[in-house]
């Protein structure tokens, strides 16, 4: 086929309702022609994640928290066994409690931190080590991360602190596998309203001076982000790895409130 991701398998991790990233990205691997599978959280988010899967001509829809070492290696086994071998992953997970999502990062309990960091970095680290064992015709891996690692933004708070730390696995995991022709890169996307963004305090004031502010003057949408993450994880993206594309209308550029903002 013609398509550009035909004969290329990948597992989406993350989908919890078609508001989700892991939505826009799924959707424009399925319409290039890849084969997916899916992970979701706890039985509750099951009936969401096989529908949408099943749009897409998918039904090997699995449990994976990755909270749980063991429930990571069940995925991976279930997966190995129907597949064999693995050409893409997509991490498109994170948490916080939502109470720290507001206020001083200063008062981030040691407790929240450790959560935070292990379902919102260490997370990508364990899904890549196994996935790395499938990939023995090379491979791309791919996870979400925001503009909130590089410059303090309101209430991001140890979310911010997590993501720096993700995007600095990212280097060093291309590192790692490069060698083994497996890509490993992030995409810093603008705000997009999900249910994990609902947790973030002032959440519209973010949208509304994103729209106002960014070069493109709109916000991103999950199309945006998919298209851009089809880019990474197939052919066209074959010499990238170690790299943080902002799919974010250009915020990441600008230094100072434009001059036709109007007032939020
Ligand atoms: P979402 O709520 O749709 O997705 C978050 C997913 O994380 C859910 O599917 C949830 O089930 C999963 N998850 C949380 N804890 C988990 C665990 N212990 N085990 C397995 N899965 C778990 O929200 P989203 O905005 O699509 O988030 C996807 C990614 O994009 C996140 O990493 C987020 O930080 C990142 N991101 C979001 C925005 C935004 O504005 N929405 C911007 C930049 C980056």
């Amino acid at each position: 086929s013609h398509q550009l991701m035909a004969g290329k398998r990948g597992l989406i991790m993350g989908l919890a309702n078609d508001k989700s990233i892991a939505w826009g990205i799924a959707r424009a691997l399925g319409e290039a022609g890849a084969e997916l599978a899916f992970s979701y959280q706890g039985e509750a988010l099951k009936k969401r994640v096989a529908p949408l899967a099943e749009q897409l001509g998918s039904d090997l829809v699995l449990p994976c928290d990755v909270s749980d070492p063991a429930s990571i290696d069940a995925l991976f086994e279930t997966l190995k066994e129907s597949w064999g071998k693995l050409d893409f992953l997509v991490h498109a997970i994170g948490f916080s409690d939502k109470n720290e999502l507001r206020g001083r990062y200063v008062d981030t309990s040691r407790d929240n931190f450790l959560m935070t960091m292990d379902i919102s970095v260490y997370s990508f680290t364990a899904v890549v080590n196994r996935a790395e064992k499938m990939m023995t015709n090379g491979g791309s891996c791919l996870t979400l991360t925001y503009y909130g690692a590089e410059r303090v933004m309101p209430h991001y708070n140890v979310m911010g602190v997590a993501k720096a730390g993700l995007e600095a696995s990212v280097r060093y995991l291309a590192e790692d596998l490069g060698k083994d022709n497996i890509r490993v890169n992030a995409i810093s996307a603008g705000p997009i309203k999900t249910l994990a963004a609902s947790g973030i305090g002032d959440f519209r004031y973010i949208m509304k001076w994103n729209e106002y502010n960014s070069p493109l003057r709109r916000n991103v949408t999950i199309d945006d982000v998919g298209n851009s993450a089809l880019y990474l994880l197939s052919d066209l993206g074959a010499g990238v790895t170690g790299e943080n594309l902002h799919v974010d209308a250009g915020y990441h550029v600008v230094g100072m409130k434009a001059v036709d903002a109007p007032d939020i």
